[in-house]
């Protein structure tokens, strides 16, 4: 049997089992608390994972989707983040086969001589922190046979380098099934209401809410580390403590378009024409996505964030400069994300120039880390576990695997190889699994997606779905890659997981209804129009 989340167990059998004394309570189920996981259970530790909302609800499944050593930091001279990102990137090649895969990407340069050798000084660098030689340089006649619709003012040619692309939230739904797999224990919908401490003020404890549909109430754990890896709630639990704010949360967004409106076979990379910051055109899924914005977030932490109407001009702007000739306007973009950088606060007046930098700090027992970025997560795994051992006084033991190995290719006539091995990358060891309870039809892909209809029903038996969206936006990106959130399948949706899932037709009729009040406040292409 592959990685099956929770093992079958009901949501009473699982929050009867939180009460142990556990060596580490891990609080988030982002990349970061799940990296935590992977890592803590691999080395022997009795670990507990308790995650607020469904699993990388919160910064984690609103990334670029890039693993990346982060060419622009290069720019902000924050030559470590680049490197250690750079290193990350290769071994998540390797190890993550198939969920991580390399991404081409084309940055325009203009006639002057001194920006083409700045950028290809830049690619260099970029290149031998990997120690490898693969970028390139593209001519016009090149550049129009690979992009046509590429083609910014001024452009004289481009360089072609390589970072690496992934679906962040099966990232982390990977890490958390597989180390359930190996021992861990996991729950989503349960939410830290405080921090317990001892008569000396140190954390040894926690009191958690289930916030699932089946109300089971609070109660008290104990364990002898608490990790706090809440992202941009971080400051929140760190509060418990008297402590003074360390993250600047910022906001970056993002829009969804149809591959046929935004053709890219490879990623861009493009400066706004406005104030030169960064951005990316990357294919994604079948669609193309376009971000990201980078601007200090001013709502509070418990709305969900969205993508303003400024944030869409401001991207249809750089869009139009650089594919002039598209015919993109607002009614192309089929949804928008938003999503919160947790980063720790410095000096920088301009958003775009704090470091990306991680921290780990130890407060009164509590450990937190935040900052950083996806793709460094071992990193700030072992980082954050360095700074947790001396108060378990226990050895980690050594980590076999990050990832456990992608099933080899099974000569099934239902699919292509290339089509078992997306799905092997997406779903690892469990593919069989999913291969089993499929039938043909359903190993059809959805629309012009990359997406299979079997994605669905076996995401509602094993995939801890409590509601509509945690299927819809996350197990699956069916939600964001298809126009109005994808209603117009939301029969065949229906079909497809009403076995799976216990609710009546009353209750179907709820989780719609929440559901596209999520979409339009959060994912539709034009959020603010709903929140008016
Ligand atoms: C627009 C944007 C683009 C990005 N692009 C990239 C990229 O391409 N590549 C890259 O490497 N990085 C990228 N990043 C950075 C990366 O996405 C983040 O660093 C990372 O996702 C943060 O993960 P996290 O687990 O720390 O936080 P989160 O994913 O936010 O997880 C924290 C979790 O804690 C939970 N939580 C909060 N309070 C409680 C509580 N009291 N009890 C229980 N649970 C709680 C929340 O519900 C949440 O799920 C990007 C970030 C943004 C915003």
């Amino acid at each position: 049997m592959g990685a099956v989340m929770n093992q079958n167990h009901s949501r009473e059998q699982l929050w009867a089992q939180l009460n142990q004394e556990w060596d580490l309570i891990i609080i988030g189920g982002g990349i970061t608390g799940a990296g935590i996981f992977r890592r803590a259970v691999s080395g022997g530790l009795k670990t507990l994972l308790l995650e607020a909302a469904d699993f990388s609800s919160g910064t984690s499944s609103k990334s670029s989707k890039l693993v990346h050593g982060g060419f622009r930091y290069l720019r902000n001279g924050q030559y470590d983040v680049t490197f250690e990102s750079v290193r990350q990137r290769e071994k998540l090649l390797k190890q993550a086969r198939n969920l991580v895969t390399p991404l081409g990407f084309v940055f325009p340069h203009n006639a002057s001589t001194r920006q083409k050798r700045m950028y290809r000084a830049g690619i260099i660098i970029y290149d031998l922190m990997a120690l490898k030689w693969k970028h390139r340089h593209l001519n016009l006649t090149q550049l129009r046979e690979t992009m046509p619709v590429l083609k910014p003012k001024g452009m004289a040619g481009a360089y072609l380098y390589y970072d690496a692309l992934l679906d962040d939230s099966r990232m982390v739904l990977r890490l958390i099934q597989e180390t359930i797999e190996d021992g861990g224990l996991a729950l989503n919908y349960a939410r830290i209401e405080s921090l317990l401490k001892d008569t000396t003020g140190h954390v040894r404890g926690v009191a958690v809410e289930d916030r699932s549909r089946s109300n089971l109430g609070t109660q008290e754990l104990k364990a002898r580390a608490v990790i706090n890896a809440t992202g941009p709630w971080t400051d929140k639990l760190r509060e418990q403590l008297g402590r003074q704010s360390r993250v600047r949360p910022l906001r970056g967004s993002h829009l969804v378009f149809s591959f046929d409106d935004l053709p890219i076979p490879h990623a861009v990379t493009l400066m706004h024409p406005q104030d030169k910051r960064a951005m990316f055109a990357i294919p994604w899924e079948g669609r193309t996505i376009f971000g990201t914005t980078d601007l200090d977030h001013q709502v509070p932490l418990d709305q969900e964030p969205y993508c303003t109407d400024q944030e869409v001009a401001y991207m249809l702007e750089a869009i139009h400069s650089i594919f002039p000739d598209s015919k993109i306007t607002e009614s192309s973009v089929i949804s928008s994300f938003a999503g919160l950088r947790p980063i720790v606060r410095g000096d920088a007046n301009n958003p775009s120039a704090e470091s990306r930098a991680h921290l780990v700090l130890e407060e009164d027992g509590l450990v937190t880390v935040t900052g950083g970025k996806l793709t460094i997560f071992e990193i700030m795994a072992e980082d954050t576990l360095k700074a947790v051992l001396p108060q378990l006084g226990k050895e980690l033991k050594p980590i076999r695997y990050w990832f456990k190995p992608n099933p080899a290719f099974l000569s099934d006539n239902r699919l292509s190889q290339q089509s078992f091995h997306y799905l092997a990358g997406r779903y690892g060891q469990a593919l069989p699994d999913l291969l089993t309870m499929s039938d043909p039809q359903s190993l059809q892909q959805v629309d012009d997606l990359y997406l299979y209809w079997a994605e669905l029903p076996y995401n509602a038996r094993h995939g801890m779905v409590e509601h509509l969206d945690d299927l819809l936006l996350r197990c699956t990106r069916l939600g964001m890659l298809l126009p109005q959130g994808g209603m117009g399948v939301m029969n065949k949706v229906k079909q497809l997981t009403k076995s799976e899932l216990p609710w009546t037709e009353e209750e179907w009729q709820l989780e719609i209804a929440r559901y596209q009040d999520i979409y339009q406040k959060a994912y539709s292409p034009n959020p603010e129009s709903h929140l008016k």
